[in-house]
C-alpha cells in the first residue's frame, strides 16, 4: 500500500492475480464480475473459489455486468488525497448495491444533496491515467463535471 503508483496525477489500481479480467474488460470499457456456476451467487470482490459454497476456480466464470445499481451507502469526500482529487473535491464515494447482487466500492458522480441510499445509479467509464475505471452517475440527475479542470 506504501508504494502508490501514479500516472497524469492518478494513482493507479494494483491488480491483483484474481481480478486481472476485471481490469482488462474494464480497458474495453466493460464492467464484469465473476458467479459461480455451482451455487449462482454473484462473487465480487474476485476470488480464486466462491466464497459461498467454497466451490473452486473452475465453477467461477466473468459475466458482464448491467452496469446498474443503487446507492448502499455512501461518504462525500471534502479534501481529495492526492492532487487529482483534490481538484475534483468534493466528490462522492460509496458502495453500489449491484442489480447482479454483489456490492462494488466506486465513486458517485453527483452533487452530494442528490445522492441517497437506495436510489438508482448506472455505471460511465472514466480514464484515469493508464486505467478506465468506473464511475456511477445518479439516474436522473445532470452530471457533475468530474474531470479534473
Ligand atoms: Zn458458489
Amino acid at each position: 500500500m506504501s508504494d502508490i503508483h501514479y500516472v497524469d496525477g492518478w494513482p493507479q489500481p494494483y491488480a491483483q492475480l484474481d481480478a486481472e479480467p476485471y481490469w482488462a474488460a474494464l480497458q474495453e470499457r466493460r464492467l464484469t464480475y465473476q458467479r459461480c456456476k455451482a451455487c449462482s451467487q454473484a462473487v465480487w470482490p474476485a476470488h480464486s473459489f466462491c466464497p459461498h459454497c467454497g466451490a473452486d476456480a473452475n465453477q467461477l466464470e466473468w459475466q458482464e455486468s448491467s452496469g446498474r445499481g443503487t446507492v448502499y451507502s455512501y461518504s462525500t469526500v471534502m479534501r481529495g488525497p492526492a492532487p487529482s482529487w483534490a481538484a475534483i473535491a468534493p466528490y462522492t464515494v460509496g458502495f453500489i448495491h449491484m442489480d447482479e447482487g454483489y456490492y462494488l466500492f466506486s465513486q458517485i458522480n453527483g452533487k452530494p444533496e442528490d445522492v441517497q441510499i437506495g436510489k438508482p445509479v448506472r455505471a460511465q467509464f472514466l480514464q484515469r491515467g493508464k486505467q478506465i475505471l468506473p464511475v456511477f452517475d445518479m439516474v436522473g440527475f445532470k452530471p457533475m463535471n468530474i474531470q479534473p479542470e
